[in-house]
């Protein structure tokens, strides 16, 4: 069973990948675990990765591609994988049908974890700092427990994080929903494309995601 699974900031994805792992016996494979593998392995592409990251400049997608392409080689993908985080472009997606096909491990599905973007907002922005001793707080699901006053230390001064601010938040939803939304039509029009429900509870996500994965065991 070959997967990708995409969803926007806050949508959770992490928390589903973890269950499908959990259940099913794939590879998942993040982009930033597989770069992090292959420059601490020292091969090739991996060397050549690490030089374009070390001057700050973005990793050519040839390179991406190939880590990619030896990355889904590698024994643990034998059951099948879940990439996360790639493809990120139209000319990626097209580098990973012709990868997937040369190793016949073509996609079975796209699982996209769908919630409203204003939704996501609202969940991204809620979180909330302890200044004394850095406990994570959020409006909407972990207020201290007696207000204004940090449960782990007493104190009474908190902060939000600058990439917690609203305008950063949209930001990087905004961003985002650019990059995804041609993707999402590009695996729609291989019908390969599933769209779940993000805004309930953990489990009951999970049990959507999981009547599309047993279908395509
Ligand atoms: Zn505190």
């Amino acid at each position: 069973m070959n997967l990708i699974l995409m969803g926007l900031p806050g949508a959770g994805k992490g928390t589903q990948a973890e269950k499908i792992v959990d259940k099913y016996p794939i590879a998942h494979i993040s982009t930033g675990d597989m770069f992090r593998a292959a420059m601490a392995n020292g091969t090739e592409l991996g060397k050549q990765a690490k030089s374009y990251m070390d001057s700050g400049s973005l990793v050519p997608d040839e390179v991406t591609e190939g880590l990619v392409k030896e990355r889904l080689q590698e024994k643990d993908t034998e059951n099948g994988y879940m990439l996360d985080g790639f493809p990120r472009t139209i000319a990626q997606a097209e580098a990973l049908e012709t990868i997937a096909a040369d190793l016949k491990k073509p996609l079975d599905a796209v699982i996209n974890i769908d919630v409203d973007p204003a939704i996501l907002g609202e969940r991204l922005s809620a979180r909330f700092i302890c200044k004394t001793c850095g406990a994570t707080y959020n409006k909407l699901y972990h207020m201290p427990k007696v207000e204004g006053t940090c449960d782990r230390c007493g104190g009474h001064e908190f902060f939000q994080r600058d990439d917690d601010k609203p305008e950063t938040v949209q930001n990087r939803l905004k961003v985002n929903i650019e990059m995804n939304t041609p993707l999402l039509d590009f695996y729609a029009d291989r019908k390969l494309l599933f769209t779940v429900n993000g805004d309930q509870d953990i489990d009951a996500v999970f049990a959507e995601i999981n009547s599309i994965l047993e279908a395509h065991k």
